[in-house]
């Protein structure tokens, strides 16, 4: 006999827009919680999706970035990296404050972007290249990150400021900020030095 189960998670979610209570099947806990979500139906609530979904990216960005620096052969590379993956802890602390401040869960959101950003800087990672060149694209995915991180704390500040949660909004503010400063940091790397690297193979 063959039980099939993955079907359900999809047909259910469809199925129920609102889950006030989602006890229809026991073993549905199958690690995405998306099926416990409130209804995104106002700037509170679309403030709090977009918090839980930069969390995860957060969280994903950590387990990622001491890979990234053990790659990496430029020495201040590999620091500003080990450096921001110290920043990147002290931002999920922050975030952490504001979930509390509204009490809020911060679990329950899978970030797809910060996923695809990380999958496809993968692909070069594993690979042999000339370590300036790796180097490089290390640098061309750092950046990508930064970008959508910016993009999604300017956002987060401004909902917040709208939302009147002052508190909150300087809080991502400072975020921001030193998402900005990891993004120029990757920049003068790469234009002082290590594009110029890449370009003779060195390495
Ligand atoms: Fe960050
Ligand atoms: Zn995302
Ligand atoms: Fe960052």
């Amino acid at each position: 006999m063959v039980i099939l189960m993955p079907e359900r998670t999809k047909s259910h979610r469809k199925a129920s827009p609102a889950p006030r209570t989602v006890s229809s099947g026991g073993q549905a806990l199958a690690g995405d919680k998306e099926s416990t979500k409130a209804p995104i139906d106002s700037l509170m609530t679309l403030f709090i999706h977009e918090l839980k979904d930069t969390y995860n990216a957060e969280q994903q960005l950590l387990a990622a970035l001491p890979k990234m620096a053990a790659e990496a052969a430029d020495p201040e590379l590999g620091s500003a990296l080990t450096e921001h993956l110290e920043q990147t802890r002290g931002q999920v602390i922050r975030l952490e404050k504001i979930f509390a401040s509204i009490d809020v869960d911060p679990r329950g959101t899978r970030c797809a972007g910060m996923a695809g950003i990380l999958e496809e800087g993968k692909g070069l990672l594993e690979q042999e290249l000339p370590s300036s060149v790796k180097d490089a694209a290390i640098i061309a995915g750092g950046q990508r990150v930064e970008h959508y991180e910016m993009a999604a704390y300017g956002t987060l500040r401004a909902y917040a400021e709208q939302l009147g949660l002052h508190d909150a909004a300087d809080m991502l503010d400072m975020t921001l900020q030193e998402e900005g400063a990891a993004d120029v940091r990757l920049s003068r790397l790469a234009e002082r030095r290590i594009n110029a690297e890449a370009m003779q193979g060195v390495g």
